[in-house]
């Protein structure tokens, strides 16, 4: 893309007289984001900031390229400013620019951004090629939904731990919040956390009716509501007839040294299988969650082949669902399963 065309972009249709067609309020001063020896004036919806271009300049180079052309002296100005209009969110160009002044509350070590504020880092640093910025929260959306089996195993889903939400509610991992992330990896062309996402969306979206119907409130691109349901139903049948084979050879196997004792409880791990309330994306639960959830953690009554047997068997098992996760989505796999950004 030429650069021309990148500050084309940029500036969109809102060109001085386009915007003030249709601004029915006068503009209003950023309070925290004008600065009285500032050198451009950035206006994105209603709201004006006063900054400088180097600033802008030296973290991007579609603004670097952007002031090498001369504003027309027949366009307005404040205090002497040229007026830049963005077509980007103001609650956006707010928190990027509060990050490129190094405020406070934005790039203190340790703290953890809330998904407004990663979401804006996103659509502008991958706009105005901001890179840092865009490679810092991609990381922590990665990390909150990842690509690798261990990584998964480790995300805590008792809340978020790369970025917050206000906790207004029990659930927190709640349809609303995974909506929206899915949305907005859409929206930027995230890929490659869509199987972490969809799988984490079985949870509470058991019943499916409920993701119909919050759809029709929050719109869900038409292929991401597909490819969820698509990889659900492929979920719930490996579950049964691949995941929890290994149960068939429990008591069977030559070392087995209990055979009475293993083949029975081999007919009552396939009850409890069959009765489990159906998770889809229990196929990913780990070994200790299996055995809590069978008869008290009995299973470790099994002889010791057996069990080691059926250890083996369930970690290859969800290793093996992993591997192809992308696929049963309708996504490339992993390897190719790359972010247009
Ligand atoms: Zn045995």
């Amino acid at each position: 893309m030429s650069k021309r065309r990148r500050t084309d972009d940029v500036l969109g249709s809102g060109r001085p007289g386009n915007a003030h067609a249709f601004s029915v309020e006068p503009p209003e001063k950023s309070e925290q984001l004008w600065f009285e020896d500032g050198s451009i004036v950035l206006q994105a919806e209603n709201t004006q900031f006063k900054v400088h271009r180097s600033i802008l300049a030296k973290n991007s180079p579609i603004f670097a390229d952007l002031f090498k052309i001369p504003h027309p002296a027949s366009e307005p100005t404040i205090d002497g400013c040229p007026i830049v209009h963005l077509q980007d969110s103001a609650e956006d160009v707010k928190h990027v620019l509060l990050i490129l002044y190094g405020d406070r509350e934005y790039v203190n070590p340790g703290r953890v951004p809330h998904f407004s504020v990663v979401a804006a880092m996103i659509r502008l640093g991958r706009k105005y090629e901001i890179d840092f910025m865009k490679d810092e929260a991609l990381s922590r959306l990665k990390r909150e939904f990842p690509t690798t089996l261990e990584e998964f195993d480790d995300v805590d889903r008792t809340g978020w731990t790369h970025f917050t939400f206000p906790t207004d509610t029990v659930h927190d991992r709640e349809c609303k919040k995974l909506y929206a992330m899915i949305r907005f990896a859409y929206e930027c062309n995230i890929r490659s956390i869509l199987p972490s996402l969809y799988v984490e969306l079985m949870g509470p979206a058991r019943d499916l009716d409920n993701v119909f119907y919050l759809s029709n409130e929050l719109p869900m691109p038409y292929d991401a509501l597909r490819s969820f349901v698509c990889g659900r139903d492929i979920l719930l049948s490996v579950r049964t007839q691949e995941t929890y084979q290994w149960i068939r050879e429990v008591g069977t196997l030559v070392s087995c040294k209990s055979r009475v004792k293993c083949s029975g409880m081999s007919r009552r791990l396939v009850l409890h299988v069959l009765n489990d309330p159906v998770y889809p994306s229990s196929v990913f639960h780990k070994w200790e969650a299996f055995e809590a959830g069978f008869e008290n953690g009995t299973i470790k009554e099994l002889c010791d082949p057996c069990l080691q047997y059926a250890k083996r068997a369930h970690k290859e098992a969800r290793e093996a669902v992993w591997t192809v996760l992308p696929t049963y989505f309708k996504l490339p796999e992993w390897d190719k399963l790359t972010d247009d950004m």
